[in-house]
């Protein structure tokens, strides 16, 4: 008999078995149910250095995105007040 409720979860990038780190409960915008979310991290470190330069690298990009698009709504406001005191100058 097979007990595969035995059997390690594998990393999917690298074939490495992989450690459990943590259950953490998240609950995404817009659903009901909070979800149970696994963490994991790879046996391999080469790997899990990759993993996480990766995250580190998809929040910074997120955080810069924001920024810019805040920026960008700041920008406009700030021609549009600009737009309205040229036209108070002109009359
Ligand atoms: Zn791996």
């Amino acid at each position: 008999m097979i007990n595969n409720k035995n059997t390690k979860p594998i990393c999917s990038q690298c074939g490495a078995e992989l450690i459990f780190v943590k259950k953490e409960t998240i609950q995404p915008e817009g659903t009901r149910y909070p979800q149970t979310n696994i963490v994991y991290r790879c046996s391999n470190d080469e790997c899990q250095k990759k993993k996480d330069k990766e995250k580190v690298e998809r929040i910074k990009l997120r955080q810069n995105q924001a920024i810019t698009q805040k920026e960008r709504m700041e920008k406009i406001q700030e021609k549009r007040k600009m737009g309205q005191k040229a036209k108070v100058q002109q009359n």
